[in-house]
């Protein structure tokens, strides 16, 4: 059964998104604090994370980047009454892979707990190790290397080099990308690709930096003006 961790100090909506979620079929746990919420997450693994911005204890946007530290495969989905363009690049910085914003319905946010869940649940189905120079992709493990070396990367991170890399050579359009990636529920604009995938460029190199070799058959990931990406050897 998948597990969830509900983050919110509100006690109304935390115990309305608890019950839904039981309802649902997870296993969820409660946490009112962000302290609470890196204890349990230290504790015991966690597929989803429903974390609310606003926190009496820590910023949320901080938790969100302890979370992401401490379980990196998870999905985090962020609550905030804000709705500034700049407050989601935050989030999305921070970690998170998706976001919602105060007031939505239960099953608004079902929908988007699902498809994250069948997604990853998906990416496990496949099994299938995609190699290109220097790097590899288990797309099954969901473990990416560059020169033997483990890169730590974000959920949609992976899922994204994933899709490049299982299209290698040939060019994927950024509507795919973002309907494979993300999907049809997500209504935030397409910075979310572009913060990803600076992301996921940086990591990239950063894990072939102190590894010459691995660095000079690092692929690039190609930027396709006006169309999309294309990941490619070096
Ligand atoms: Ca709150």
């Amino acid at each position: 059964m998948d597990r969830l961790l509900v983050v919110e100090d509100d006690a109304a909506i935390g115990q309305a998104l608890t019950t839904g979620l039981l309802a649902g079929g997870y296993d969820v746990r409660w946490a009112r604090t962000g302290g609470s919420a890196l204890e349990l997450a230290v504790d015991e693994p966690v597929d989803l994370v429903v974390l609310d911005v606003g926190l009496p204890d820590l910023d949320g946007y901080e938790v969100c980047r302890e979370l992401r530290r401490l379980r990196p495969q998870a999905v985090i989905v962020m609550l905030t009454a804000r709705q500034e363009e700049m407050d989601v690049v935050t989030g999305l910085e921070s970690g998170a892979d998706d976001y919602l914003t105060k007031p939505f319905r239960l099953a608004e946010l079902l929908a988007r707990v699902r498809a994250h869940l069948r997604r990853a649940a998906a990416d496990d189905s496949v099994p299938r190790t995609v190699v290109l120079g220097s790097l590899a992709v288990d797309v099954r493990g969901r473990i990416a290397t560059v020169g033997g070396v483990d890169v730590v990367l974000r959920a949609r991170e992976f899922d994204l080099l994933s899709r490049l890399a299982a299209g290698a050579g040939t060019a994927v359009s950024r509507e795919d990308l973002m309907h494979d990636v993300w999907d049809e529920n997500w209504f935030g604009s397409t910075k979310t690709l572009d913060v990803h995938m600076a992301a996921l460029r940086r990591r990239l190199a950063d894990a072939a930096a102190t590894d010459p070799e691995a660095a000079r058959h690092l692929p690039v990931i190609v930027t396709l003006r006006g169309f999309g990406y294309r990941l490619q050897t070096a």
